[in-house]
């Protein structure tokens, strides 16, 4: 339901967020960045090696700065020079109608703020949709199982059935048979983007009767003979097999 029609959903996430005691910048109240004294700010040391190709030079991010080419003399109490801070958040994402299982989401600048500050990274919610109890879905289109008596898949019967709107009045028109379906327009889910929605097939599960009292197996037998159809009766004793042994024996 909540994919169809659309849900704000609540969540709640872990991300690292801007320092506010420092603004990301890591250093103590009152403190700077210092030059790193190994790399003179560079961030990288290059080293000189003589080879039979001659001189190759190389360098290496420095690692006294990790790069950065300055340090901290005095790392910020907070986020202890990270300039980030880990926390717990609530957030509403806006579920929008027809979404499927597995599509995402993506919340702009509501993920993680780097080390050293700067804008957060964006949030990427990804759907997982919980199976419907009545109905399956295949894209936007809506299917459901309906069960319903051998007389009245004979006769033609009206039935209310259930869907994503509320209750909904069809029809059965006589004579169906078996694996029928029945298509109702427009009751499926909404398409993502754009307008209209998908459709809502009702499969028909036509039931033969299992346990016939004497009085119905007489009518049944009255109403094939009406038809002119030949029903062989089962014995008692033995069933189509033996009456298929006593035919081969010539009996
Ligand atoms: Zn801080
Ligand atoms: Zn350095």
């Amino acid at each position: 339901m909540e994919t169809a029609f659309g849900v704000e959903a609540p969540i709640t996430v872990d991300t690292a967020v801007l320092c506010t005691q420092c603004s990301g910048a890591g250093t103590a109240p009152g403190t700077h960045l210092a030059t790193c004294e190994v790399c003179g700010g560079r961030g990288e040391v290059q080293s000189v090696q003589r080879t039979f190709l001659g001189q190759v030079v190389s360098s290496r991010p420095c690692q006294n700065c990790q790069g950065h080419g300055t340090i901290i003399p005095s790392p910020c109490p907070t986020c202890a020079g990270d300039g980030r801070i880990r926390t717990r958040r609530s957030l509403t994402v806006k579920i929008p109608a027809g979404v499927e299982d597995g599509m995402r989401i993506r919340l702009a600048q509501q993920g993680e703020v780097g080390p050293g500050g700067g804008t957060a990274g964006d949030l990427y919610v990804e759907i997982h949709e919980r199976p419907h109890d009545v109905y399956s879905r295949k894209g936007d289109d809506l299917h459901c199982r309906v069960t319903l008596p051998m007389t009245a898949a004979a006769l033609g019967t009206r039935m209310t059935i259930k869907t994503l709107d509320g209750e909904e009045n069809i029809e059965v028109k006589p004579g169906t048979q078996p694996a029928s379906t029945l298509r109702i327009r427009g009751k499926g889910v909404p398409h993502l983007r754009g307008q209209g929605r998908g459709e809502l097939f009702v499969h028909l599960d036509v039931k033969t009767p299992t346990k016939l009292t004497a009085d119905q197996e007489r009518m049944l037998r009255d109403f094939a003979k009406t038809r002119g159809e030949d029903i062989a009766e089962l014995s008692k004793q033995g069933g189509f097999f033996s009456r298929m042994r006593d035919a081969f024996n010539g009996h």
